[in-house]
């Protein structure tokens, strides 16, 4: 079993064991939780295994701080405001944000990380316990959304803060546009760097020829009908010479 290395801290903030002081916050002075049972964690600082957080003995709890390498990837995002963005299969690009959001509601769905780089918007999903349900992706490309998943590789669930911060943010390798069928891939193939917002419509050509004909049409209609009403009744016929 890998050590668990995260946890609750007395904040509700994720705490890793080496942000925990050796002396003050051995045992269960630490005053972290899991937050998955929501009980009292012990920290095993000096013991001669590598420091870990464990449950108490009568714990039947087996989570290992999955919520909290979670909470705390996003939390990485946010903080950072960039992010390596796959552009194509073999080139990724590092995106800096000027907005970042952490749960972020958007039509009926909630999204771990929203972020705008210009009129590019990023929703980012992280995969840590589960990957993203393709209901999601299915519901959100309705109104042209694409997600980003990024995996947490399990086996840096222990891992140092810096170690996951890298994995979260640069590595090239766990992080991809989802997709849930060809039809998807061909639609969302229309803008490698995100979902673009709205650009300002052009003026239609129905419009220019519309505007033209009413500029040309509306003083000849005026001259015709501020002429005498008899002219126009009896010369019904030759109105045209009044235009
Ligand atoms: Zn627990």
């Amino acid at each position: 079993m890998r050590r668990r290395v995260w946890a609750t801290g007395p904040d509700d903030q994720p705490v890793h064991i080496d942000q925990l002081d050796p002396i003050k916050d051995k045992g269960l002075d630490c005053g972290c939780k899991c937050e998955d049972c929501g009980k009292q964690l012990i920290a095993y600082l000096n013991g001669s295994k590598e420091p870990h957080f464990g449950h108490q003995r009568d714990s039947t709890c087996t989570s290992k701080g999955e919520k909290s390498v979670h909470l705390m990837a996003k939390q990485i995002i946010c903080e950072a405001k960039q992010l390596k963005i796959p552009v194509t299969d073999d080139f990724h690009q590092i995106v800096t944000f000027d907005y970042v959001e952490a749960e972020y509601a958007v039509h009926g769905k909630r999204i771990d990380v929203f972020a705008t780089q210009g009129r590019n918007r990023y929703f980012i999903e992280i995969w840590c316990e589960h990957k993203t349900e393709d209901d999601k992706i299915r519901h959100l490309k309705q109104y042209g959304i694409r997600l980003l998943e990024i995996r947490i590789d399990p086996k840096l669930y222990d891992a140092d803060f810096e170690t996951l911060r890298r994995h979260v943010l640069f590595d090239p390798g766990n992080r991809e546009w989802l997709e849930v069928d060809q039809e998807f891939k061909d639609v969302e193939q229309l803008d490698c760097q995100g979902t673009s917002l709205p650009s300002p419509q052009p003026i239609s050509w129905k419009w220019i020829v519309g505007i033209g004909v009413a500029a040309i049409a509306a003083p000849m209609v005026c001259r015709w009908l501020t002429k005498p009403s008899s002219i126009r009744s009896y010369n019904r016929q030759s109105w045209l010479q009044f235009l």
